[in-house]
């Protein structure tokens, strides 16, 4: 199905620039202290940047004039362009298109909700893991994101939540482009980041962010040991390794039974229930018997199976699952007794949904 390698390190190291945003608080104070200034400006920028979502220094009254280039040049450079941002739902679903500092092109999703304001953010520009019915692994991996480049998707969506929605972000998932464990560090800087009480972050529940994963099971364990409650989405898609091995094609070093243990662990450590993200694919992987090993592997586990509908993308062979299809995929399982929902497709009009994002300039 996919002949695509699979590609964990960045072939472009391309260097992003430092912002305060990949700093922790002493190390805020070290980079305004390399500047001469006193450690009580670090505090400054971070209440700007994380309390007020402004990235912008000369809109920083409070700091001097002098200052503000300079501010600019070291700790807050623009790290995200907006090339464009398209509207859909009414405009409760806005996907926007940007440009990083080195023409790399990501994109990121918020979607209001009645009960919430959620944003899909993205990892990496691409991604390496060549999952063959998705439209960012057909592209490969360009690079990964800094801590910064992902945080700042977070604040945009934070600005806008305020501004047009008159609401606050409340929740934040990692399901753009990319496999968000295999730019580990960076991410998990991010995490840190986003649920720091402010000004030091942006405050936000650990249990409103998600990670989700092909299931990089080293990552998985690395994530279990950091001693943050966030919750875990393992991209099954396939029950069985002989299609997974094809459907997802880090199955093939890492087998279905040891990334389910992976998260298991990780749902001991947490105390958290996990979701199993599963595409449901025409032909494909949707097989009532499917349902029934999906079924029989989830049923003593914490896990809930969350269904998605597969998101058409142009030219590509996969399709979506017929209803009546979908609809005895859920009933098997739930006659397992495993809990499913099936994921609403906002956003598909505007390839804003999952296996969509393929940043087209
Ligand atoms: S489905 Fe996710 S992991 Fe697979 S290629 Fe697409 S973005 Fe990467």
């Amino acid at each position: 199905m996919t002949s695509l390698p699979l590609v964990f390190d960045s072939p472009r190291p391309g260097k992003p620039p430092v912002h305060l945003a990949d700093l922790d608080e002493p190390g805020r104070r070290a980079a305004v202290g390399a500047l001469g200034l006193p450690g009580f400006r670090a505090d400054q920028l971070s209440r700007h940047y994380f309390g007020r979502f402004e990235t912008d220094p000369e809109q920083m009254s409070d700091l001097p004039a002098a200052l503000r280039d300079q501010v600019r040049a070291t700790v807050l450079p623009q790290l995200l362009t907006e090339v464009r941002t398209l509207e859909t739902d009414s405009g409760t679903t806005r996907k926007t298109l940007w440009r990083l500092h080195d023409g790399a092109l990501v994109e990121s999703v918020l979607m209001r909700y009645p009960d919430r304001i959620t944003v899909c953010v993205s990892s990496q520009a691409g991604c390496g893991m060549a999952c063959p019915f998705c439209a960012t692994g057909q592209g490969g991996l360009t690079r990964n994101l800094s801590a910064a480049e992902i945080v700042d998707q977070v604040v945009a969506a934070a600005r806008v939540s305020r501004d047009r929605f008159g609401g606050r972000l409340s929740n934040v998932v990692f399901m753009g482009m990319g496999e968000p464990l295999a730019n580990y560090p960076r991410v998990s800087t991010a995490l840190h980041r986003l649920t720091d009480p402010a000004p030091a972050g942006l405050g936000l529940s650990q249990r409103a962010l998600t990670v989700s994963t092909v299931g990089v099971v080293p990552a998985i364990g690395k994530l279990a040991a950091e001693g943050l409650n966030v919750t875990l989405a393992v991209s099954l898609h396939a029950p069985d390794d002989e299609l997974r091995d094809n459907l997802v094609p880090v199955n093939t070093r890492w087998k279905v039974a040891e990334v389910l243990a992976a998260a298991d662990a990780y749902a001991a450590r947490t105390g958290r229930r996990y979701s199993i993200e599963y595409a449901m694919i025409r032909d494909v992987n949707d097989h009532g018997w499917r349902a029934d090993l999906l079924g029989d592997l989830l049923a003593p586990r914490r896990a809930h199976v969350n269904l998605i509908p597969l998101n058409p993308t142009p030219g590509s062979q996969w399709d979506a699952s017929p209803k009546p299809v979908e609809r005895e995929f859920v009933r098997r399982l739930e006659a397992r007794g495993v809990p499913v929902t099936v994921r609403d497709t906002r956003g598909r009009e505007i390839d804003g949904a999952c296996g969509q994002l393929a940043a087209a300039g």
